[in-house]
């Protein structure tokens, strides 16, 4: 009867445990029943997405400009939220603008986002490729509150390829090193609210290539999952270490992601001219594109148009 109590009681202590956290996690308060209690994650523009190449509109962008002091190193404030590993800086204002981004945007913090093994954790996908993880830096215009993220897709690859390469791809190596750093220092803090001060170069984290990147407009991807936030995911992926993640899944979360959300109307811009990830339409994620186009051009429409003037020139052959 006693140990009947006990374990009664043990329950109760996770369920207010869970609540207390904030009443979401991964876990039994995950994404599927998140907007029970914050009804914008059901929302129509929400993050992340499977970003699907084909479907893509080329737009010319102007560079992202960075303040110069992005390539300093500062003393950064690396912490275990509960959620996430998540680094915040209270040092010279850090800027960004450019991009088609009206107006000033502040850093705010970075964080990751990871899953069970190497083959998925990110929570963008690319034509329905998941990566190890992502990690997001997050910026604010504080004029009007608007959110801004710069989105990295992280590869992991066991240790001894990453040191073949070492050689090969010197500024990758900088920024391979660079996240070294971040999960070194991280893998100590394995209790909410756990904290360190270590030295990191955003300019490094963030690789070499801001010029390649899709666009589109989304959430946050946590709750309350606002829809005020202009997405920036890079089409070049940040590499890391198999092993680098696995602190995070054993120690600190099993997973932390959430999965893509529908496109709904929206439209994903490229700031690259030709894509070559995928040659292949996608007459599904394309019809509301071409929706606002020719009625010959809607969907099964084309088909139609095919076998029909297939069936034209047939009969005067
Ligand atoms: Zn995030």
């Amino acid at each position: 009867m006693e140990s009947g109590i006990l374990i009664m009681n043990i329950i109760i202590m996770i369920l207010v445990t869970d609540k207390v956290n904030g009443a979401w996690n991964y876990r039994r308060f995950g994404p599927d029943v998140w907007s029970k209690t914050y009804p914008q994650c059901a929302g129509n523009s929400q993050s992340p997405i499977n970003i699907k190449t084909a479907c893509t509109i080329q737009k010319n962008f102007n560079p992202f400009n960075f303040t110069p002091n992005y390539n300093e190193e500062f003393n950064f404030t690396l912490s275990n939220d509960g959620h996430t590993m998540v680094v915040t800086y209270n040092g010279p204002k850090l800027l960004l603008n450019g991009a088609d981004l009206n107006g000033n945007y502040q850093f705010v913090n970075f964080h990751l986002h990871w899953g069970p093994n190497e083959n998925v954790g990110s929570e963008h996908q690319v034509n329905g490729i998941k990566y190890a993880g992502e990690s997001h830096f997050v910026y604010e215009d504080f004029e009007t509150h608007q959110i801004a993220v710069l989105a990295f897709l992280m590869k992991s690859q066991p240790y001894l390829i990453n040191k073949k390469y070492k050689k090969l791809y010197h500024d990758e190596y900088l920024t391979t090193n660079q996240w070294y750093k971040y999960f070194d220092a991280s893998q100590n803090l394995v209790q909410e609210n756990d904290s360190v001060t270590i030295e990191l170069n955003l300019s490094l984290l963030m690789g070499n290539n801001l010029v390649d990147f899709w666009r589109y407009n989304g959430s946050l991807t946590v709750p309350p999952c606002t829809e005020n936030v202009i997405w920036t995911v890079f089409k070049q992926p940040i590499y890391v270490f198999d092993y680098e993640f696995e602190t995070f899944r054993d120690d600190l979360l099993f997973e932390s992601y959430r999965g893509p959300q529908s496109l709904h109307d929206r439209q994903i811009y490229r700031s690259f001219q030709y894509e070559n990830l995928s040659t292949i339409p996608d007459q599904n994620c394309c019809s509301n594109i071409k929706s606002k186009g020719s009625f010959l051009f809607k969907g099964n429409n084309l088909i139609y148009f095919h076998l029909f003037y297939i069936n034209f020139i047939m009969f005067f052959i």
